[in-house]
């Protein structure tokens, strides 16, 4: 049996690792850059770290005592993952620099060919090709016409000069406020160009001392003990966003007001910086010193609207030229888009585009029906807003191994989940989505075309029963 894994990032070197260690010899993973990483490789701004507490986003496989911060930067988690890959055998496996272009279904196979024309045919396709990945470009008039540097946060140019420059950055997600910390310092000006303020949690980032470190290496179940505890803590905040009326998002809201209200000393600043909407209804910035940052008399909170783009810099609505010398786009991603442009043609000839329109679905976003043994990790409506995408990323390819197990074991050729199954998780999750907090009345990511939460919508307990067994009703065995 041929498995092909798309992919090098977080959940790809997961799934290489798990197909090794039961037994799989024979597959490729594909990953489309020179370096495995996946966002942790594409993203190199300034500021870069997860906000989730390193000892939880690690494989629950190979923690390690050795991370820096409670939020370790984003070189640090590249490296892990590059050395994780290595001591597992990973890197001999992964076809480096081809991208996948087409994945085409037939004769009870999936026939693959990449950007550099190879072909492969495999029995299984494992597409961890990752959430946020294609950079969404804002629509303003005259962007091509700056003159200075301009980059996407996720293409960051190192060759542009920060220090004692004027810096100009669209947009307030987590993104801009990590940059906005990073740089404050270096530039001669910082203007932060907000279309929405944002809910601010402060969360302190202390090192790991020495001490600790040595302590986490010498006692393995004090490290396990802090991964579970982590864990645990952040089921609060997975089960608080699913119930906008939980007594836990009332606690985060005051903990952001706090925030807001203690450390913006100026009354108009802090209006400005108050959002109209309710907190975690955005995804939930974490920063501990994002407001000390823009406080700065470096740093200027631009909230009058962008008008246009001009070789100079921007040109906001009130007719003020903010001239700069480098503008940084951190204006998201496409979240929508998954594994496309990639072409994949399921059974009878039935494409991705087709079953994806309007808009991308998959059963417990890992199946998608008339696509047999093609399997997503992180694929669409899972958890990306709540829990940690490592661990979502682990319990969903231990689910997908028991499909797996059933070809290996003869009991079927073809594995995808039935249109009512599908149908049914839907139905279900639109109707769940409506108790959630992302739908109280903002503009985010995490909606669709038609204003519904893409996301997993119940607790992380329901996640885990969910996926503890394969519900074998749900699916087509032929
Ligand atoms: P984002 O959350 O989608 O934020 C994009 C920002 O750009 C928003 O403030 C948006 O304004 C603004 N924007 C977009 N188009 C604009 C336009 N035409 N004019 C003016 N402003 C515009 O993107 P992100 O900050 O890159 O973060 C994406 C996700 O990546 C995060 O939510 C998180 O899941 C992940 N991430 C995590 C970390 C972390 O671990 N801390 C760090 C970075 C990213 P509006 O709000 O008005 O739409």
């Amino acid at each position: 049996m041929r498995c092909a894994v798309i992919g090098a990032g977080m959940a790809g070197i997961l799934a290489a690792i798990k197909l090794n260690e039961a037994g799989y010899r024979d597959f490729t993973v594909y990953e489309k850059a020179s370096r495995l990483g996946g966002t942790w490789r594409e993203n190199t701004y300034p500021g870069l770290s997860c906000d989730v507490p390193s000892h939880l986003y690690s494989y629950s496989f190979a923690l390690t005592p050795d991370w820096s911060h409670r939020f370790s930067p984003g070189p640090e988690i590249q490296a892990y993952f590059e050395r994780v890959a290595e001591e597992h055998g990973v890197v001999p496996r992964i076809r480096f620099g081809d991208a996948v272009a087409g994945c085409v279904f037939s004769d009870g196979k999936w026939h693959l060919t990449t950007a550099s024309g190879h072909r492969d045919e495999v029995d299984v396709v494992i597409a961890a090709t990752g959430v946020l990945h294609h950079p969404k470009y804002p629509d303003i008039d005259g962007l091509d016409t700056f003159d200075g540097a301009m980059f996407h946060s996720a293409r960051w140019d190192h060759g542009a000069q920060l220090d004692g420059a004027r810096v100009g950055i669209i947009g307030t997600g987590s993104t801009a406020v990590q940059i906005v910390s990073a740089i404050v310092d270096r530039v001669a000006k910082l203007s932060l160009f907000q279309r929405t303020a944002q809910w601010v949690m402060p969360q302190e980032n202390p090192a790991y001392t020495y001490e600790e470190r040595a302590a986490f290496r010498e006692q393995p179940e004090k490290l396990a003990g802090l991964h579970q505890n982590l864990s645990d803590m952040f089921d609060i905040f997975a089960n608080a966003v699913v119930d906008s009326e939980s007594a836990e998002i009332k606690m985060i809201e005051q903990a952001c007001l706090a925030n807001l209200e203690n450390n913006v000393h100026d009354p108009a600043l802090r209006e400005r910086l108050r959002p109209e909407y309710r907190a975690a209804c955005k995804r939930l910035i974490i920063s501990p010193d994002f407001y000390d940052a823009i406080q700065r008399p470096e740093a200027e909170l631009v909230t009058e609207a962008i008008e246009s783009i001009e070789p100079r810099g921007v040109r906001t609505k009130d007719g003020r030229l903010h001239e700069l010398d480098v503008l940084v786009l951190a204006t998201g991603f496409k979240a929508d888009a998954f594994m496309r442009p990639m072409e994949v043609v399921g059974r009878n000839g039935m494409t991705l585009e087709q079953a994806w329109s309007p808009r991308p679905e998959a059963y417990l976003s890992i199946s998608i029906p008339e696509f047999p043994n093609f399997f997503m990790l992180n694929g669409p409506n899972g958890p990306v807003g709540n829990f940690s995408l490592i661990e979502v990323a682990e319990i969903q390819f231990r689910y997908v191994m028991q499909l797996i197990e059933r070809i290996r074991a003869g009991e079927c050729r073809e594995v995808c989940a039935t249109r009512d199954a599908l149908a049914d998780f839907e139905h279900a999750r639109e109707q769940a989505a409506q108790r959630t907090v992302w739908v109280t009345g903002c503009r985010s990511w995490y909606l669709d075309d038609l204003g519904v939460p893409a996301v997993w919508p119940w607790s992380f307990v329901r996640f885990l029963e969910q996926w503890k067994a394969a519900d074998l009703r749900a699916y087509e065995l032929a």
